[in-house]
Order: C-alpha cells, then structure tokens, then sequence
C-alpha cells in the first residue's frame, strides 16, 4: 500500500537544518569535536528540590491516575500567586489559569480553537516556527511580520495593510525574543493592545523567556498592560525558567473565554499533565526566586565571554539583556546557510542559520548560550583561526 502524507504535512515548511544536520552527523561519526551551540535547551540540571517533589508525587497512587485537562487547581493557584508576585496580576486561578504539557502544546493548539479556514494570523518573521505550523494545521494563512534592526527585532503594525488586519485572527508576539533576543519595552505591548482592539485580534504573547533575563531586568507580562486581558493570553513555560524543559509543564493565563476555548481543545486531545510533574511545578513556583539566581549569573558570565569574544573578531552582535541566544549578524559576502558551513567545517562549531526561523531571519546566525565557559572560550579560541 502507498502511503500518503495529508496535505497539512506536505505544506509544512522544507526543514532548514537537514544539511547542517546531516554534516554534523558525517563529522561526529568521523571523531571531530563538535561545539554545539545549535541547540535551544539548558544544558544546567533542575534544581534539586523540584526533583525530591517529584519523586515524593510519584509515589502516591492519586497521582498515578488520569489528571483534569485544566490542571490541579493547587498549581493552578500556584500560578496565580507567582503571576501575582512577579508581575502584580490578579488571576482567577479557577477560569484564566491553565495547565499545559509545556508552551508548545497550548501554542500549537490555540489556533484549532479560534482560526477558521482561510483566516490571516499574524506571525513574527524570524520567530519560533510553532506559530507558523500551528496556523497551517489549522487551516489558516499565516502573514509575516518582519523584525528587523532598526525596529529594535519589533513588528511595525502600521505597515500592516489595513484589509490583512480586518481578516486577522490571531497575533503571536514572543518577548523576550528567540531568536533575536531583543526585548519589549511597555509602550510596544501598549500599542499591541490598541492594535488588537481596532481589529478584534487575539493577542497570543509567548513569554517562554520572561525568566531568563539578565542585569536585573525584569521583563513585563503583556498581561499587565491597561486593557491587555480583553484582547489576550501568555503563554509561559517552566522549561528554561527552572531549566525543566524535558518535564513538559507550562502554563496559559488571560481571558477567561481565549483560555476556556484553548481548554476546549485540550480536552479533546490531550489528557492533562502527569500530576506529579504538576506538584514539582508547584513547589518551584511557590519557593524558587524567579529569575532563579543561580542560573542567571552563569547565563550573563557565559553571554559576556562571547559577546567581547565573537566582538574581537569582528563580527557583529548584540549585548542580550535576555534570553540565552545570541543573533549575529553575518559577514558580507555569505548566506546565513553558508556562514554556519564555514563554522562548522572549519572550527567544528554548530550555530543555527537565521533563515531556518523564517525568511527574514537571512542574514544571521543564531548561537545558544548552552554550553560551560571553558567550552565557548574555546569556541572562540577556534573562530579566531577561520578566515571569513
Ligand atoms: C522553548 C520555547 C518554547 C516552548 O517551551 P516548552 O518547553 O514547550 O514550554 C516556547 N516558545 C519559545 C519561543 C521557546 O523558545
């Protein structure tokens, strides 16, 4: 029998990677050391009393049967509190709180719950290609907001074509940015909010990085701005927060009715989280600074090695004040495909090619703050040898 794909599968995207992936593997296999700054996922273990709850819930047989797709409400209330703390918001916990198996599954669902066929969504170009797929699947057309430079990496809505806008469902904005790790100021989710207003659009703000910020920078919720919970709901995430990404917990917060049509979807797909991981993710968020300390110092002492490094060889980056991904400008004269072939070749470091984010990604390379001090000095040591 000939097996064929649905036509959602063959729409997605060609996979950018596939030759620096299939390089990587021929070098591997051949012994050479590889850097691997490719990869957007800590490489720090979850602190340590996170785990002794884990273990503790695994044990009790309660946990060990199928969770409510909303989520316990004693995490829910966690949340609650923690948003309450860090960012001064009053959340129902009972109606715009809700659980998720990390941010990618609410921001891979959202759209089925409020994107019909032929409707526009507004995705950041380059962005975290979630927004992009999530929209496919559902049936809608996703139109790309290009951030560039000279905008500070923020989408110009004025240059948003008025009849694109009336057919727009949902927005995605993610800040702190992956991949360019710019941040938002106040003013920027306020015209958000304006923006989703004149035009019924749902604000879907991806706060994955809200915690990893550098310098004693807190970053705002979107969430906090005057009118921003009648037009939408963040998503955050435990992962690179309490560096928990292979736990698969995070959660949505906003409008009541954004958050029980997302909770509508869930139900008919997923069955919640593991409740046990959802006690872990209880007790980091009631007794764990946010940003965790810890993490953070090492993020900024790791970010200044590179920055001063890859600045000493000419190449051209910002200094992050959040996230742990830096985005380099590439030399004159390359791709974004073809700088990170020379990286790899030549000093046997992998960076992601920015196009791979989306087109207007071309141009950069994205490098992720993942690896040990000694390791990205060494990093450097090899990008001083290669000629470009
Ligand atoms: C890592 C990441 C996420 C997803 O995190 P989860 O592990 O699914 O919670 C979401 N958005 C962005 C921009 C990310 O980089």
């Amino acid at each position: 029998m000939r097996i064929e794909m649905a036509k959602r599968i063959d729409q997605i995207p060609p996979y950018l990677f596939a030759e620096i992936d299939k390089k990587k593997e021929e070098m591997r296999k051949k012994g050479i050391d590889l850097i691997d700054l490719g990869i957007g996922d800590p490489d720090l273990p979850t602190p340590k009393p996170i785990i002794e709850r884990l273990k503790k819930a695994a044990e009790n047989p309660k946990n060990h049967r199928y969770p409510s797709y909303e989520g316990m409400i004693e995490f829910r209330t966690a949340v609650s509190q923690w948003c309450e703390r860090r960012f001064g918001l009053k959340l129902n916990p009972e109606t715009e709180v809700l659980s998720l198996i990390g941010s990618k599954e609410g921001i891979a669902h959202i759209p089925l719950a409020f994107v019909n066929s032929g409707d526009i969504v507004l995705v950041p170009s380059p962005g975290y290609p979630v927004y992009r797929v999530s929209t496919l699947f559902a049936g809608g057309i996703p139109y790309f907001l290009p951030l560039r430079k000279e905008n500070g990496f923020l989408p110009n809505l004025s240059d948003i074509p008025k009849t694109i806008a009336q057919r727009a469902k949902l927005l995605f904005i993610n800040y702190p940015n992956n991949p360019t790790s710019a941040i938002a100021e106040r003013s920027f989710f306020e015209q958000v909010v304006a923006f989703a207003k004149r035009y019924q659009i749902i604000v879907c703000h991806d706060a994955a990085y809200s915690e990893v910020a550098f310098d004693g920078y807190q970053p705002p919720s979107f969430l906090d701005m005057e009118g921003a919970r009648d037009v939408g709901i963040e998503f955050h995430s435990l992962s690179k927060t309490f560096n928990m990404t292979g736990w698969r917990i995070g959660f949505a917060i906003g409008h009541s009715e954004i958050i029980s049509g997302l909770g509508r979807v869930k139900t008919n797909i997923d069955s919640g989280l593991f409740q046990a991981i959802q006690e872990a993710g209880t007790e980091a968020l009631h007794h764990l600074d946010t940003p965790l300390p810890e993490i953070i110092t090492i993020y900024e002492r790791r970010r200044d090695v590179m920055v001063k490094g890859l600045r000493e060889i000419g190449l051209e980056v910002d200094r992050p004040k959040a996230t742990f991904y830096l985005w380099i400008l590439v030399p004159k004269g390359y791709t974004s495909a073809q700088f990170a072939a020379v990286l790899l070749e030549q000093g046997g470091i992998v960076a992601t090619p920015g196009n791979g984010f989306g087109e207007e990604g071309e141009g950069y390379i994205r490098m992720a703050l993942t690896v040990d001090e000694t390791r990205l000095n060494e990093a450097i040591e090899r990008l001083k040898r290669i000629k470009f």
